[in-house]
């Protein structure tokens, strides 16, 4: 059977002399491995089409044990992010968090959008890495069934207090009066991650904090991502090594 689909490569290897199996987050599919037959070859048209962050259209062969790359038209390589340490080190973070958390043989056309709006974001520098970071995960997070409950105390159902507590192993919210244990979060920090959660995902990324919110949104966010999956992310480590 032929899937025609939009595709992003997540993660290539070389096979052989001239083939390479890369993973794939599709729009159609979602997370799948795929051979590009002859993709190192320097006349393949798929050469480009099948590296690192491509972003292409795909025919792609699936037969009952593998799937194999007939076609692939480049759309955008993303080839800004490769300019910049930091930048390549936060994508394959990205690329190793939809491997473990977005879906397999499904449609994923909204991993597949968050994915592309953060890559855009990252190579054009607009916004900050550390706020593309926490929205990767924190929109990621949700989608993949593990929405924090952000919106009141989970004690009383207040709305805010100047200080906040998050405790990231339930994703649960605490005001100052109700609160046992969790990361303190100012009201502004809280306030971001309402605002990543709730907006439409392309007005997500309009929003500004002080370096020192921008810090503890970055923080809270990750200590969710750890507690929720209960993973190491070697990606996330080297990032913070080079950040
Ligand atoms: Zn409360």
């Amino acid at each position: 059977m032929l899937v025609q689909t939009k595709a992003i490569v997540i993660k290539e290897n070389e096979v052989g002399e001239t083939d390479r199996l890369v993973t794939l987050l599709t729009e159609k599919a979602g997370v799948i491995r795929a051979f590009a037959r002859g993709a190192r070859n320097v006349k393949s048209k798929a050469l480009s089409a099948t590296r690192l962050f491509c972003y292409a259209e795909m025919s792609i062969w699936a037969s009952s044990d593998k799937y194999v790359i007939r076609d692939a038209a480049p759309i955008e390589v993303f080839f800004g992010l490769r300019e910049d340490m930091t930048k390549i080190a936060l994508a394959s973070y990205f690329s190793q968090l939809l491997l473990e958390l977005a879906p397999s043989e499904e449609n994923a056309a909204d991993y597949l959008k968050l994915m592309l709006n953060c890559l855009h974001f990252l190579q054009t520098g607009a916004k900050p890495p550390a706020q593309l970071k926490s929205i990767f995960e924190l929109r990621l997070l949700s989608m993949a069934g593990y929405m924090p409950a952000v919106e009141a105390c989970a004690g009383c159902g207040k709305f805010e207090s100047k200080q906040m507590y998050f405790l990231p192993q339930t994703g649960e919210l605490f005001c100052e009066a109700c609160h046992k244990r969790g990361t303190a979060v100012s009201i502004s920090v809280v306030s971001a991650m309402r605002y990543i959660l709730y907006s439409e995902l392309k007005k997500a990324f309009s929003f500004e904090l002080t370096d020192t919110a921008l810090s503890a949104l970055e923080a809270v966010s990750e200590q969710y991502v750890i507690a929720q999956t209960e993973k190491r992310f070697s990606t996330l480590e080297f990032y913070h090594t080079i950040e």
